[in-house]
This record gives structure tokens, sequence and C-alpha cells, in this order.
């Protein structure tokens, strides 16, 4: 048996206990960046009045500003 001394075996034990809670810190910050990226992709910035919208899916790869009706190309699609 190794001899651990009361101040090793607390370290030992702190950080048996912040690895998991590390990594599902790591697992949530990546969703949420994620979901972010997701939610970017999908909003346009009007070239004319600089509106930001969201472009719906049935609009395709050109949508309508809702303020001044001018047509924006949508990114990535
Ligand atoms: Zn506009």
């Amino acid at each position: 048996m190794i001899p651990v001394g009361l101040a090793q075996l607390t370290v030992i034990c702190l950080g048996l206990m912040t690895v998991p809670v590390f990594v599902l810190w790591l697992a949530a910050e990546r969703r949420r960046s994620r979901r972010e990226a997701s939610v970017r992709a999908r909003f346009v910035s009007c070239r004319l009045c600089g509106n930001a919208f969201e472009a719906r899916q049935e609009q395709g790869v050109v949508c309508t500003c809702p303020k001044c009706g001018v047509l924006n190309g949508v990114e990535g699609q």
C-alpha cells in the first residue's frame, strides 16, 4: 500500500471530483457553440438597411427584408 498523507488525499479527491465537472462543462460549451452557430447561419443582415432577420427555409437562397423589401442572398445555402 502506498502511504498517502491527508493533504495529498485531499488533493487527489478534489482532482477526481473536478475532472467530471470539467468534462461536462466542455461538452455543454461545445453544444452551446454549435447551437449558436446554427442560429447565426439562419440570420441574414440586410445589405441595404442593416436589419437583421431570420431567413425562412421556404424562401430559398434569396430572401426579402421584412423592413425595406430588398432581396438578400442567404449564405451557406
Ligand atoms: Zn432591409
